[in-house]
């Protein structure tokens, strides 16, 4: 596995080298077996939801040539590069779908079942996003960065988590906002109003209550440093793109989640907004991480754009506490955190002396850490506090 990843991190990635070929039969291969799993257990992996809206047909052509794809590219990857890691694992992985039944793998269970993961979520998700972004970026990219930049793998793996434990991330965060609702029967009036005002205003409205709870929620996790700790892992991200946002601790996205659905079912909004706004921040919290090097103009003083948020990710002094609000930057100037000077971009991102380890597992246990450890305190004595509490050190770079 060692080998495989350092494969995947070669410095010699140049066209003809068999890189490029070997690591798009390594991800058409996951892709397809992913995807072969699925339709073998659709009960489990599948989200219940979706289910009734796939063409079994199409996606089962789709698998065969992707499969086909994939081991072709393998071969290629082979022939090409002298080490065969990544055309034998794109390879490999094809063999293991096609024991699998391939396109052909039909339901092993019957029935149904209450609890599933969300693996075609995370396909259909990667999908969206990465032939939306990838492009973009590519064409207006702010930092000259490759698509598989350093630690691409953990946040690849964020993502993932996230899209995989789909339904048990929505019924953790939606718990809170539905218990309110319930024991709240007597404001039935109050959010039939709210229901019947026009959509688009349905939507500012959602945008701006969201924005308003979610400031207050990000600045917390800034200021509190036992809650720093667990938002520490979204800033410890050194690059910027549309993945990297996927990184953030699981107690985090559970509690942020929660909070901010609070004003969107409590209120009582109507579910063509509510759908219309859930869409909308799915994309523009995609979009603020971006690697991009667009201008707003104007704009930018109304809506966050990445320029203003990759100042909230900056690893400079200037960048501390700065550019909370998710949506509206007025939220910032009218609670003084704003900062978004003339057209420049931070230096660099993440946060001074890098004290969040690498790794989803040592990220996710890091919060729960009491102490540095000791290679770490050796390795870089500005780092040698305490972690109980956030020092000047760590606070400076949030
Ligand atoms: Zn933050
Ligand atoms: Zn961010």
């Amino acid at each position: 596995m060692g080998r495989l990843t350092g494969e995947m991190d070669s410095s010699e990635r140049h066209f003809g080298s068999g890189w490029i070929s070997g690591m798009l039969s390594v991800i058409l291969g996951v892709a397809g077996l992913s995807t072969v799993l699925c339709l073998l257990y659709p009960q489990l992996l599948t989200t219940a939801d979706a289910r009734s809206y796939y063409n079994v047909g199409w996606i089962r052509l789709i698998v065969h040539v992707v499969l086909i794809a994939a081991f072709v590219l393998g071969l290629l990857s082979v022939t090409l590069r002298q080490s065969k890691w990544l055309g034998a694992a794109g390879m490999l992985l094809v063999l293991v779908a096609s024991l699998m039944g391939g396109s052909r793998a039909s339901q092993r269970l019957e029935g149904q079942s209450d609890v599933y993961l969300g693996l075609d979520f995370f396909l259909l998700n990667l999908i969206l996003l990465g032939t939306i972004f990838i492009p973009i970026e590519r064409l207006f990219k702010k930092r000259d960065q490759p698509i598989f930049r350093g630690e691409w793998r953990e946040d690849l793996f964020y993502f993932f988590i996230s899209a995989l434990f789909v339904q048990a991330l929505a019924y953790l965060s939606l718990t809170p906002a539905f218990t309110v609702l319930a024991s709240t029967q007597w404001a039935s009036g109050f959010r039939e109003m709210i229901a019947s005002q026009p959509l688009l205003l349905q939507f500012l409205e959602i945008m701006f209550f969201t924005d308003l709870v979610q400031y207050w929620f990000h600045r917390c996790f800034h200021e509190i440093p036992w809650l720093w700790k667990f938002h520490a892992v979204h800033h410890s991200a050194k690059h910027m793109d549309w993945l990297a946002g996927s990184r953030m601790h699981l107690v985090e996205i559970v509690l942020l989640r929660a909070f901010t659905t609070l004003p969107m079912y409590v209120m009582g909004f109507a579910e063509p907004a509510l759908y219309a706004y859930i869409f909308f921040v799915y994309l523009l919290s995609t979009f603020v991480h971006s690697n991009v090097r667009f201008h707003f103009g104007f704009l930018q003083h109304v809506i966050a754009t990445p320029r203003f948020h990759h100042w909230h990710h900056g690893i400079e002094k200037e960048a501390i506490n700065v550019n909370y609000a998710v949506h509206f930057p007025l939220l910032d100037r009218l609670f003084g955190t704003h900062h978004l000077p003339g057209d420049e971009w931070p230096e660099g991102y993440g946060i001074a002396s890098h004290p969040v380890p690498t790794g989803y597992w040592r990220q996710f246990l890091y919060p729960f850490r009491k102490s540095v450890p000791k290679s770490a305190e050796s390795a870089d004595s500005s780092a040698s506090k305490s972690d109980d509490v956030a020092s000047n050190d760590e606070t400076a770079s949030m």
